[in-house]
């Protein structure tokens, strides 16, 4: 288990932490960007160990927990018709749409499966060519590639019984939405090392530049998560702002082209509206147009009209790092992974999940409210 007990060390997690508080000498909030890191530092504890002067605050990295209702609605009504097979990965599931999920609708009769890969789906369409295989592709920049791959691939060999219905969110501009709004307290970003390593970080350092913000690039083991921490606090209290980069094993300033040159052939940026925030401008990704063939939207038209979305979930709050989970009235009680209200309870990379499962609540004070007054960014 090299590559994981490496990065799980406690001797050298209790000298980053003694690091960071020899560093830390004012209040200063940072937001992880991706669930996955939330989860890494709710399971491990590292709130724990960091000192008052450091609030973490979890972002909306987490691409099931934004997709909106009516997407999620879509692909219900998608599901439901004969002779499709809807594919997914699993955590899709269980989000509960409007009134229902795909887990419910799968119950009741519809061919909905569980799928690793999108190419997994094109596999299916190979085998079945009198059915129509639709995949669910949901995801940020990480999952974008291989979501591209598959439609290209489809296109090569001529499969016509395949389509995506695409849910694919972008870092960046949601990033942007969170330092632009009023009510923002983010003094640092850790990024999304995945996401790094497919698209490299140069994009943000024009929003570290214009927003006079540290973006530090980190991994998701406990060690990656400290480290980021210690080096955005460093440049908090040293004044600077600057995109740095952790995860030097695996992401580079320009991370992989041949990936994004996938992405940008299939895919262009697109408005996307993010569940819990609203429409963020160019902040999506959408079939080109010679791929919109693969479009299941356009090639199902099934109408699921505005969806109200449940006016007890505070998940936009939650993931624009405003609340923490235990903050919504609901939590635990009317809100839990068997009967989720949100997506944050029932994704694999939903803070309010991670929340729940890692038994987290407020300590002693520091984490109970967020710091009501931003220092200088
Ligand atoms: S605990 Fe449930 S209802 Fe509350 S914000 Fe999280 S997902 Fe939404």
């Amino acid at each position: 288990m090299k590559f994981l007990d490496e990065y799980r060390e406690s001797a050298t997690a209790t000298q980053l932490a003694r690091l960071i508080r020899e560093t830390a000498h004012r209040p200063w909030t940072l937001m992880e960007v991706c669930g996955g890191q939330t989860h890494t530092i709710v399971k491990s504890g590292l709130m724990d160990l960091l000192p008052s002067e450091i609030t973490l605050v979890h972002g909306p990295g987490c691409p099931v927990c934004v997709t909106p209702v009516e997407l999620i609605d879509k692909s219900i009504a998608i599901a439901a018709l004969p002779g499709t097979i809807f594919c997914s990965f699993g955590d899709m599931l269980r989000v509960p749409g409007s009134s229902k999920s795909l887990l419910d609708v799968k119950a009741s009769g519809a061919d909905v499966r569980i799928v690793y890969s999108p190419l997994d789906a094109v596999k299916l369409a190979r085998a079945y060519p009198s059915r129509e295989i639709v995949f669910f592709a949901v995801g940020f920049e990480t999952t974008a590639p291989a979501n591209a791959m598959a439609v290209w691939q489809a296109e090569r060999e001529g499969i016509r019984n395949f389509s995506v219905l695409v849910a694919h969110v972008l870092v960046p501009p949601a990033m942007e939405a969170i330092l632009a709004s009023p009510n923002c307290r983010i003094h640092a970003f850790l990024a999304a090392g995945h996401v790094c390593t497919v698209m490299g970080w140069e994009e943000y350092e024009p929003i570290s530049q214009r927003w006079h913000v540290p973006i530090v690039v980190t991994g998701f083991e406990p060690l990656d998560l400290l480290e980021g921490v210690q080096m955005a606090v460093a440049q908090l209290e040293q004044g600077r702002a600057e995109v740095e980069n952790q995860y030097r094993r695996a992401v580079r300033r320009e991370g992989n082209r041949p990936a994004q040159a996938r992405i940008a052939e299939v895919f262009e940026v697109a408005p996307r509206k993010w569940r819990g925030i609203g429409e963020i401008p160019l902040s999506g990704l959408r079939l080109r147009e010679r791929y919109r063939a693969f479009d299941a939207e356009e090639r199902f038209p099934v109408g699921v009209g505005v969806v109200e979305e449940s006016s007890e979930c505070i998940a936009g709050l939650v993931l624009q790092g405003l609340k923490k989970p235990f903050e919504c009235p609901a939590f635990g009680t009317r809100c839990t992974p068997e009967f989720p209200l949100g997506a944050p309870m029932v994704s694999s990379e939903g803070a309010c999940a991670a929340y729940y499962l890692y038994g987290r609540r407020p300590c002693e004070g520091s984490e109970s409210e967020l710091p009501s007054a931003a220092p200088s960014r």
